[in-house]
C-alpha cells in the first residue's frame, strides 16, 4: 500500500514533494498526489508534513 495524502488537510506546502527520494509526489489538478506506481513507502513525506496530512501505508 502506498502512502496517501488527505486533500482536506493538505495545505500544498510542497515539503513532501521535495523530500521524497523517489520523486513519487507531485501536484496534480490542484492537489498533491503520490504515484502508487513509484512510492516505495520510504515514509520521509510523513515526517516532513506540517499538518499530518499523509497516511502511512
Ligand atoms: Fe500537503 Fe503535507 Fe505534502 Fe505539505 S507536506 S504538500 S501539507 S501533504
Amino acid at each position: 500500500m502506498p502512502h496517501i495524502i488527505n486533500p482536506d488537510e493538505c495545505i500544498l506546502c510542497g515539503a513532501c514533494e521535495a523530500e521524497c527520494p523517489y520523486e513519487a509526489i507531485s501536484e496534480k489538478d490542484g492537489s498533491m498526489w503520490i504515484d502508487p506506481e513509484i512510492c516505495q513507502d520510504a515514509g520521509d513525506c510523513v515526517e516532513v508534513c506540517p499538518v499530518d496530512a499523509i497516511s502511512p501505508a
